[in-house]
């Protein structure tokens, strides 16, 4: 359960965008908060015990989920040779980094825990209160507790956060792609899967840590891992299946080794299910996306990696028409090459525009709609996500009253459209300030960016 903060009071928000199932948005209103929960909504709302903030300059919004990320990539951001690189070499030299980090002494947990801060940090002051992540950085034999780190940073910073337990384990030898080195049996991975369900796993509504099986992809994994990790969630509530799918790799390996789609391979081997949701899903075969909104499962949308691996854009709006739910992320710094997720929301806004016909381009509130509600319909958290009275009290306000948001008609399109400062001025999580007037409450911004660049220098 979330830890509980003195009650908040936001008074008088000039703009409150709700993303309730009417999409109600407000102004003038207060919103308080308290035992981590929206207490109550409304004009002049009574609360002498409340610490006030004045937001009658703010635009507010439920805390943005980022339904994709691997934050342990922070180090691998900018890497001059994979600035221009397609998948495959992309990924080779993704592997060598990390070899070379392991090799030299320095992948230690307290290495992850150092980045995974910076990433966290950087999702908070961009207004992102919910990260899932997925680390599948796990050098061959025993497994070192490099998700038990991020779990650690996550909740040093006062950020939500669902750990994936991502997997590599198959190897070249076994006919997959990925690099022995980097391999794990799949006895060892559903071994430590289920050691962090046990520890950190919170199923309770407003949990700030839970856990999802996640492993890489159908080209580095094999169906045992697939079905185990299907069975382990279906006997552990809130314990939800995340893979990549469809970022081309996979499609190709897919068809030539089982003859049969990425989705098709899900289906087999138990994962069309309203428990998974997968990330990028840029080259499906349209007729499958029909399908994929049948079985329930969710769409994590990550414009900027697919546009950065030359891929260009998943068929977002066909997803929408076929009732798939949409959600949004960034992935990992490796191939973003950051953590902004709004600034993403306004390439995702622009890149869509291929179409001739307007009334298919992505309005902001769409965009939005996939950040909050759809990443959380994703997680399977809906007290997330939405300003609602019994929701969790996780908000995200920018500033109205600076120069480049002078002349907006619509906030939130102008949230999405315009605007230099993505950089949030107040969020909260679970009742918490965890941002304020844009700077990190939890921690020295600059002292986290101090230890990790001193870790990624190395001895
Ligand atoms: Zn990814």
């Amino acid at each position: 359960m979330a830890v509980p903060h003195p009650p908040l009071l936001l008074r008088r928000v000039a703009h409150l965008a709700t993303f309730d199932d009417d999409g109600t948005e407000l102004s003038g209103v207060d919103v308080l908060c308290r035992n981590g929960s929206i207490e109550a909504i409304g004009v002049d709302v009574d609360a002498p015990d409340a610490t006030v903030i004045d937001a009658s300059e703010l635009l507010v919004l439920p805390g943005l989920i980022n339904a994709h990320q691997h934050l342990y990539q922070v180090g691998l951001r900018a890497i001059p040779e994979l600035e221009r690189a397609l998948i495959g070499p992309w990924l080779g030299g993704l592997g060598a980094r990390c070899l070379d980090w392991w090799d030299s002494g320095r992948l230690t947990p307290t290495f992850v825990e150092a980045l995974a801060a910076c990433g966290l940090a950087e999702s908070l002051l961009g207004g992102v209160t919910t990260v899932a992540d997925q680390h599948y950085l796990h050098p061959a034999g025993p497994t070192q507790p490099f998700i038990e780190a991020t779990i650690a940073a996550a909740r040093a910073l006062g950020g939500r956060l669902h750990a994936g337990r991502g997997t590599l384990t198959l190897g070249r030898k076994q006919g997959g792609s990925a690099d022995p080195r980097l391999v794990q049996s799949s006895t060892e991975v559903v071994r430590h899967a289920t050691e962090l369900i046990d520890e950190f796993h919170d199923p309770e509504p407003g949990a700030m840590v839970r856990i999802d099986l996640a492993p890489c992809g159908v080209h580095v994994d094999g169906a045992d891992v697939f079905e185990a990790f299907a069975e382990l969630a279906e006997d552990h509530d809130g314990v939800r299946l995340h893979t990549h799918l469809y970022e081309a790799v996979d499609t190709a390996f897919c068809v030539d080794r089982y003859g049969i789609t990425p989705w098709q391979f899900l289906q087999r081997h138990g994962w069309a299910s309203d428990r998974t949701w997968v990330a990028h899903v840029v080259d499906i075969p349209l007729h499958e996306i029909a399908q994929l909104a049948e079985a329930g499962v969710g769409v994590a949308h990550l414009p900027a990696p697919d546009l950065r691996m030359g891929w260009g854009t998943a068929p977002l709006r066909e997803f929408l028409d076929a009732g798939v739910t949409v959600g949004f992320g960034t992935t990992g710094s490796a191939s973003n090459d950051g953590a902004n997720l709004l600034g993403d929301l306004r390439l995702a806004a622009l890149a869509h525009r291929h179409h001739d016909d307007p009334a298919r381009w992505p309005t902001a509130r769409e965009l939005l709609w996939a950040a909050t509600r759809g990443s959380a319909a994703c997680l399977g958290r809906p007290e997330l996500g939405r300003i609602e009275v019994g929701a969790a009290a996780d908000l995200a306000a920018w500033d109205l009253g600076t120069v480049d948001r002078v002349g907006v008609h619509d906030p939130l399109i102008g949230l999405v459209l315009s605007g230099l400062s993505d950089r949030a001025h107040t969020v909260v999580v679970a009742g918490q300030v965890v941002v304020s007037d844009g700077h990190l409450v939890t921690a020295d911004e600059r002292d986290l960016a101090r230890r990790a660049n001193e870790l990624l220098l190395g001895p």
